[in-house]
């Protein structure tokens, strides 16, 4: 696996490291606020729409930093507004990212990885394996696709002086796309780190979540680096011998390694972390399982997220009806457990995890 090499993108640079590099190139600190500006209020996309630098200065930086949007392959929209974006990387590999409005926000479900090495039962992304990370430039410019695909169509005739400045952001993002963010921490921790910053996309660090298949050295790491973002734990069973069918992960991570982890994350951090659970028919959804996931989750402070099966090819497992998953959630809410149950939107668009990039290998 190996990420090629590319011009570094504009969009990897936090915005405090312009300031640096403008010293460097020997130009005022003005110009770095030009170019932040340029990049995170002004949203251009290309050197050339920055008209506050010099041409002559564009084209130096335009020479040592790529500034342009990931290609758009295909937009799929459901009937319930979510939207699932392919999208293209400068090496031709396709990346996926979902928007999904609901009354109050717009959340965006991002890409860390072209495809996944953890090989989870169920999940689309790792069916066809790893083939690279992401760049943090690239996880950043997924959500500048998404601020692009969120800008309103301005008034017919209406010309406004910067329609860019208008762009909206998605409210929230979640790190719930292809890939395992935390085998490719330092690219992801930068991406999100300029998502969240006041000057880079300025979305709050409680509205970004992560989400590891149980990487417990990740976790560790995300322990100490003292920022709000949200953590959640897929973990879909409540014991290993179930776990181990299911991921893979769980025979180098098993469940009370991940469970102790996750409590030290707590004491460290404060923050509470949330486990995903997704229910899949017979499997992990049966009373039995809640009970043994009620004593698992004991002592350890956290929320529950119960996800009901999209199913997928190359997975036999199928979705519970729906008094199966509300029979689960009750036993859990009985117990105390603060559980929600995340409503399956975007069915029609393939919105599992992987699935679009899957069926667009397929046929494209
Ligand atoms: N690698 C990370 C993030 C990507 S997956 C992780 O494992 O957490 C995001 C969430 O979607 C995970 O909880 C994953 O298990 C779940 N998921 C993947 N495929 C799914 C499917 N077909 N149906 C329901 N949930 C799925």
């Amino acid at each position: 696996m190996k990420t090629p090499v590319m011009k570094p993108s504009a969009w990897s640079l936090l915005p405090s490291e312009w300031k640096p590099l403008c010293k460097e190139l020997g130009l005022p600190a003005f110009r770095a606020e030009q170019i932040v500006t340029g990049l995170y209020q002004n949203f251009a996309q290309s050197w050339e729409e920055i008209t506050t630098l010099p041409a002559g200065l564009r084209a130096t930086l335009a020479e040592r930093f790529a500034l342009a949007p990931l290609a758009t392959v295909h937009i799929q929209e459901s009937p319930d507004g979510v939207r699932k974006l392919l999208l293209a990387c400068e090496d031709g590999e396709r990346i996926e990212t979902v928007l999904i409005p609901s009354k109050e926000r717009v959340t965006q479900c991002i890409s860390t990885q072209v495809g996944c090495a953890f090989g989870c039962a169920f999940c689309a992304s790792g069916a066809a394996g790893c083939v690279r990370d992401l760049t943090a430039g690239e996880i950043v410019a997924e959500v500048m696709a998404a601020c692009q695909l969120l800008r309103p169509a301005p008034p017919a005739g209406f010309v406004p002086p910067d329609t860019r400045s208008l762009l909206p952001r998605p409210s929230n993002i979640v790190v719930m796309g292809m890939g395992e963010p935390f085998s490719n921490y330092d690219n992801v921790l930068r991406a999100l780190r300029i998502i969240n910053d006041q000057k880079g996309i300025s979305i709050g660090a409680r509205r970004i979540t992560l989400s590891t298949c149980g990487v417990v050295p990740g976790i560790q790491r995300l322990a100490e680096e003292g920022i709000q973002f949200e953590l959640s734990v897929s973990l879909h069973a409540p014991n290993d011998a179930l776990r181990d069918r299911l991921m893979p992960v769980n025979k180098r991570w098993p469940i009370a390694t991940l469970m102790e982890t996750c409590r030290a994350y707590n004491e460290k951090t404060g923050r509470v972390v949330t486990f995903e659970y997704t229910l899949v028919k017979g499997l992990n959804d049966q009373p039995k399982h809640a009970a043994e996931l009620i004593q698992l989750l004991r002592h350890t402070p956290c929320k529950v997220n119960l996800i009901p099966l999209s199913p997928v090819e190359g997975f036999e497992g199928e979705r519970p009806d729906q008094s199966a998953c509300l029979a689960f959630l009750d036993a859990l809410l009985k117990a105390k457990i603060n559980t929600t149950m995340r409503q399956s939107r975007g069915k029609d668009v393939d919105a599992a995890c992987g699935q679009l990039r899957l069926r667009k290998m397929a046929t494209v």
